[in-house]
């Protein structure tokens, strides 16, 4: 399964990812981790990256969409997986179309994480405290408010971008992780087939 979550920071697109890794094996390609690793490395895109991250810009779209080609590339990736984080802007979205269709591989879903803004500095600001090693440098009021301006006016559009393609599903991304979960699984049917047939013989909820 080829994947896209979509939605602004904060939405819960890495933890939801993550779950869907566990679950099901397709793996998570977060951009966001990359950067940060490559930052961390002090490789060449991690210093063109570095200042651009921290203040909540994007990195420039011939950046992340080389490291996104050269990772889709790898045999680890041929299962499926999931992109979080990416693409980030509509030529992003364009470069992702040409890399699949070259490779005649399509996208099966986006999921849109549908979130309140209001709430999502609130949700930053507890994933600040509860980091192990200190915020992300990106983890402030000044950075977060820069990050939804950013994905107000470049990645919303999306939305319409993969609507026309119908390739788009929304959940409700302001409900607790669990449900989220099961709505993702839902809207791309994995939900367990096996296990609610049971539930039903069994009776049980
Ligand atoms: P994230 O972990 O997805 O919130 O990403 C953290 C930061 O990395 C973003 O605020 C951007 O500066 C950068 N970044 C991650 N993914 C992309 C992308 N697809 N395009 C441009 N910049 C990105």
């Amino acid at each position: 399964m080829r994947l896209i979550l979509l939605g602004p920071p904060g939405a819960g697109k890495g933890t939801q990812a993550k779950r869907l890794e566990d679950k099901y094996g397709f793996i998570q390609l977060s951009t966001g981790d990359m950067l940060r690793a490559a930052v961390a490395a002090g490789s060449d895109i991690g210093k063109q990256a570095e200042t651009i991250m921290a203040r909540g810009d994007l990195v420039p779209n011939e950046i992340v969409v080389g490291i996104i080609a050269e990772r889709i590339s790898q045999p680890d990736a041929a299962k499926g997986y999931i992109l979080d984080g990416f693409p980030r802007n509509v030529p992003q979205a364009e470069a992702l179309d040409a890399m699949l269709e070259g490779r005649g591989a399509k996208l099966d879903a986006v999921v849109e994480l549908e979130v309140d803004d209001g709430i999502l500095l609130q949700r930053i600001e507890t994933r600040a405290a509860e980091t192990v090693g200190g915020p992300r440098a990106d983890d402030n009021a000044e950075a977060l408010a820069k990050r939804l301006k950013v994905y107000h006016e470049q990645t919303a559009p999306l939305v319409a971008y993969y609507k026309g393609k119908g390739t788009l599903r929304s959940v409700d991304g302001m409900k607790d992780m669990d449900e989220v979960t099961r709505q993702i699984e839902a809207v791309l049917g994995l939900s367990n087939k096996k296990g609610n047939w049971l539930k039903r013989l069994t009776g049980k909820k």
